[in-house]
């Protein structure tokens, strides 16, 4: 496919990147000595980090170059990130930690917390960690990396905002919130209440990196003309009948679900999702069986087992739901190779906006050092913004072309 946008050509190509070949030193100053530092480990564990798949160097606008964690590493989550400025000054970025998953409302609720439980919703978007690094909004994706997209459109809606919190809260302080809406690279869902892109904030973690209790982060963030992620309820933890029926209340709106939350993180969260969801993301998962599909099946089979069980299903329901799962397995997937065979591809296809023309060429080039190359299809340009549709490719096809020319399984 003929990309209607220029790379420079130097760019033109993505990096491969080896085992061993990493740069182990910027603008003079040594990573590995930073990361020593950053994290708390000797010199030879930082020499095997940088060198092995477990980090990933990379440089964000020529004056920023950052180290993400890709996994669990010396007490810090995956996702973490040091960042370093030109002057060796760097920052750690602590990871988002991974929120339990409940199976029984009836059972887990009453168990694990204290008293009160407070029920955020639970949007259905993308993880961003924003943070002010020499007077810069930086917009962290969940395994660490500065979307130069994310950043773009962070800073031009809400830079002023979040630059306004950043001084009432401490500048080491790190916002936490979903990116929803259809503009975005990464997972999109539509909301009538943010169609295109919108940012709503469920954690301020503050700079020793705990979290703000709830009650403070919300006036915080609406008091800064912020918005948060909606409060649905305050409820005693034997009361999770009441939380049932709020879940019921998501499933007829079409929403993801809950994350249930100690008032003062006491405890650590908990998340439940929707029936709705667990179809729909099968559903989405199934147009790309290779790529993400097959992983997304079983945990969200698991998922409905255990509503059919604690919602006592009549024998009408489970047919109902089984319909639902299965249609949701197979008819996507089916289509899928249908498509692939008429159009001979099968590509995500988006739509962004950028601000600049700079941070068009560097989320491109940025996923491009991430392995993923992007195609733009087409360029809409006027006076405010430039609106790119793009295209990006998939795993799924090429096993359908080796299927159909062989007509052997991949698996078992
Ligand atoms: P993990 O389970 O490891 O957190 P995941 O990618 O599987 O990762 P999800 O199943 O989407 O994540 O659930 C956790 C995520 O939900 C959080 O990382 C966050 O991005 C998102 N989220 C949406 N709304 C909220 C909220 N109100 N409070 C906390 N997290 C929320
Ligand atoms: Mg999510």
């Amino acid at each position: 496919m003929q990309s209607v946008f220029k790379i420079p050509e130097r760019y033109n190509y993505v990096i491969p990147e080896r085992r061993g070949t990493k740069r182990l030193q910027v603008e003079g100053h040594q990573l590995e000595k930073i990361l020593v530092e950053a994290l708390d480990i000797n010199l030879e564990r930082a020499r095997g980090l940088l060198e092995s798949r477990s980090t990933r160097v990379l440089k964000y606008k020529d004056e920023i170059t950052y180290i993400a964690l890709r996994r669990d590493v010396a007490g810090h989550y995956e996702g973490t990130s040091i960042i370093i400025d030109r002057k060796g000054n760097y920052r750690v970025v602590e990871g988002y930690p991974h929120i339990k998953r409940v199976l029984l409302l009836s059972k887990a609720v009453p168990r694990h917390f204290i008293d009160y439980v407070y029920v955020e919703e639970k949007m259905d978007g993308y993880n961003v960690r924003v943070i002010e690094f020499n007077n810069r909004i930086l917009a962290l994706t969940r395994g660490g990396y500065i979307c130069p997209y994310t950043t773009g459109r962070m800073e031009k809606i809400y830079g002023e905002k979040l630059r306004n919190l950043f001084d009432a809260v401490g500048e080491d302080s790190v916002v936490v919130g979903e990116v929803v809406g259809m503009e975005n690279p990464y997972t999109r869902y539509f909301y009538p209440e943010a169609p295109e892109w919108d940012f709503f904030v469920f954690d301020i973690m503050n700079p020793n990196g705990e979290p703000l209790p709830i009650e403070n982060r919300r006036s915080l963030i609406s008091d800064m003309g912020l918005k948060n992620v909606p409060l649905l309820a305050r409820s005693h933890k034997d009361d999770w009948q009441t939380i049932r029926e709020i879940v019921k209340g998501l499933e007829e709106t079409g929403r993801e679900g809950i994350v249930m939350k100690d008032p003062y993180y006491r405890v650590e969260p908990l998340k439940y999702t929707t029936s709705y969801i667990n179809a729909r993301d099968i559903m989405e998962g199934m147009k790309y069986p290779f790529d993400e599909g097959h992983t997304f099946i079983f945990p969200r089979v698991l998922r409905q087992m255990f509503k059919a069980i604690e919602e006592e299903w009549s024998e009408e329901e489970l047919l109902e739901n089984a319909y639902r799962i299965g249609k949701a397995i197979l008819i996507p997937a089916v289509e899928s190779i249908k498509r692939y065979l008429s159009e001979g591809r099968l590509v995500e296809e988006f739509t962004l906006t950028f601000y600049t023309h700079k941070d068009l060429e560097d989320f491109i080039l940025h996923s491009a050092s991430l392995g993923i190359p992007l195609t733009v299809i087409s360029l809409d340009k006027s006076e405010e913004m430039i609106k790119v549709r793009m295209v990006k490719p998939k795993r799924t096809p090429e096993y359908y072309r080796r299927i159909m020319k062989t007509g052997i399984s991949p698996l078992d």
